[in-house]
């Protein structure tokens, strides 16, 4: 945000400056106007395009045993900017402050296990899907809510901006349940093993990562709903260059390989 207003800030100079020369093209004006011109497209600082993400969604972005920022996500983004010879600095912000950060201006991108859904394609243009995700919900371990219908009079708990979330709300009057939102999928989680919540909506593959790795939860049979795919996202009409080389990368990590290498690496 700084930096657009700095560039605002020149811009503006620039235009006074301008009025008080009439034509004079001194090199530094020129300069300032192509600042500018950059800035409108891009919040990329020092050659470096900013890709905002999620602060714990593993497998697709965590922090691992080492406290390496990892995961699928963080490894396709780095293979493709490798494979396309950019250079990019991972944020790691939370799903809801990536998704605002990038419709901001402040970051050039977005990676997050972020669902293309037709709403979302008003503010973002989207990559070809990488990644397939159901919506799921997940009680404690031992739990007898086994279906929706059990939910009945509960609270649940979801994660703010998701697209768990709005499941959650679209079939709410049908199941009567309350409904208790979270930034982050941890403290969710939590909630639900503390028994202040019953459930929590959240993307399949998440969850089942999380109770393999040792989640005290559980997924009742054939709940799965509003399947979605992944895609990196980018400003609506804007970082069109970045999302075309994202396109190309990707392409190119699926066939030689790189790709299933790094899901292997993280779903075994
Ligand atoms: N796939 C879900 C969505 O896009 C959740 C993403 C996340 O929590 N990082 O809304």
């Amino acid at each position: 945000m700084k930096k657009k207003v700095l560039s605002m800030v020149l811009a503006v100079m620039m235009a006074v400056t301008m009025a008080g020369c009439g034509s004079s093209k001194a090199p530094a004006q020129t300069a300032a106007a192509e600042t500018e011109a950059a800035a409108e497209d891009t919040a990329k600082a020092g050659g470096k395009y900013i890709i905002a993400t999620d602060t714990v969604f593993a497998p697709f972005e965590f922090t691992d045993a080492e406290g390496n920022f990892v995961g699928i996500d963080v490894d396709i983004i780095n293979a493709i900017a490798e494979d396309q010879g950019f250079e990019i600095e991972l944020q790691s912000l939370g799903f809801d402050a990536a998704l605002l950060a990038v419709e901001a201006g402040q970051a050039d991108g977005v990676i997050a296990g972020m669902s293309i859904t037709e709403e979302r394609k008003a503010k973002f243009d989207f990559s070809d899907p990488y990644y397939d995700a159901d919506v799921t919900f997940a009680v404690a371990q031992g739990s007898e809510i086994a279906s929706y219908d059990d939910l009945k009079g509960q609270k649940v708990a979801v994660k703010t901006g998701t697209n768990g979330a709005d499941y959650a709300k679209s079939v709410q009057e049908q199941y009567g349940y309350e409904i208790v939102e979270f930034s982050d999928s941890p403290t969710m989680y939590q909630d639900v093993l503390a028994g202040n919540t019953v459930a929590c909506f959240e993307d399949y593959p998440v969850m089942a990562y999380n109770i393999q790795q040792g989640a005290k939860l559980q997924i009742p049979d054939g709940i799965n709903a509003a399947g979605s795919s992944y895609g990196f996202a980018v400003g609506k009409g804007k970082n069109a260059e970045l999302l075309s080389m994202f396109q190309e990368g990707l392409k190119n990590i699926k066939e030689n390989g790189k790709y299933d290498e790094i899901v292997a690496k993280y779903t075994k």
